[in-house]
């Protein structure tokens, strides 16, 4: 596995292969096994030959809160460790400069939905994160980029930024990785003590039982009322809990499918989690 924090560099590495045999995997560090079965999937979609390149970055851009920024995690050696293990060809991993070497000006907007649901918590966030990805996108020309919809509201303004922009790349969407317990892994975790660990739990039970709800035929409100009795038995400190059609553009419509995304602070830890329900 190759390391460079060079954008000179990395092209020069990329050259030799073509577009639609590069994956990307884009990550702030602080890697678990949610951002390797990332890694795997980018293997699996540009086979044996193609080149899979993982970056890393803390992107301060999308940080509202200074002290989070500060006390997220940076694990470089242990990062490149991990992804050379599952399959990492090249890492990029600029530095500040490298990323943003003037202020910048220009930035992506989310629009609407960029200030709804973890946008509400994090103004910017979304601004933050969809300039960069735009960057690293084509700084990294790859032909598939895969994002893990632990981060589901991320996956879908990086998809309508795509669309919306005609960039040339697909984006996969790969599922949430989770302890053997249900909580989903999150570089966030190791902040939590054990009380708050055992509360957190709740996060996945609630969705569980909401998916289980609906499956059994409950009505939207319903399936939304099972979620909060869990988070509620669990003393879950919910920012919020709601039931939106797969797009995030819409209410619920009581047949099909829905997203179940929920958001809690336990202390200074954010948690995220999300489920698909089916409505019978
Ligand atoms: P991060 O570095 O945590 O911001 O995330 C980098 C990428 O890893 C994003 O596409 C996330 O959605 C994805 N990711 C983070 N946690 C998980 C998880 N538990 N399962 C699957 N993907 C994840």
């Amino acid at each position: 596995m190759q390391l460079t924090h060079s954008t000179a560099e990395l092209v020069d590495r990329l050259a030799g292969t073509p577009r639609h045999r590069r994956a990307v995997v884009m990550t702030m560090g602080a890697l678990h096994e949610g951002h390797l079965s990332l890694v795997r999937r980018a293997r699996a979609e540009v086979g044996a030959d193609g080149l899979v390149l993982g970056t890393i970055f803390v992107n301060p851009l999308q940080f509202g809160d200074p002290a989070d920024l500060a006390r997220y995690p940076r694990t470089l050696d242990a990062d490149l460790g991990k992804l050379a293990s599952a399959g990492t060809d090249l890492v990029y991993a600029p530095d500040l400069p490298e990323m943003y070497p003037a202020p910048m000006t220009v930035t992506i907007d989310p629009g609407s939905l960029g200030s709804e649901l973890e946008g509400v918590h994090r103004p910017g966030h979304f601004a933050g994160m969809l300039t960069v990805v735009a960057k690293l996108l084509i700084r990294t020309a790859a032909g598939v980029a895969i994002f893990g919809a632990k981060d589901y509201q991320q996956l879908v303004l990086i998809r309508a930024m795509v669309a919306d922009l005609d960039l040339d790349v697909r984006i996969v969407g790969a599922p949430i990785v989770r302890d053997p317990d249900g909580l989903a892994l999150s570089s966030r975790n190791r902040f939590l003590d054990p009380g708050q660990r055992d509360r957190a739990l709740g996060l996945s039970r609630a969705l569980t039982a909401a998916q289980a709800a609906g499956a059994a035929g409950a009505p939207a409100p319903a399936v939304q009322a099972v979620a909060e009795d869990v988070l509620a038995a669990y003393r879950v400190p919910v920012d919020y809990l709601e039931l939106r059609d797969p797009h995030l553009l819409g209410p619920v419509t009581e047949r099909g499918e829905a997203q179940l995304l929920v958001a809690a602070a336990f202390g200074s830890t954010r948690l995220i989690d999300n489920a698909r329900v089916t409505f019978l």
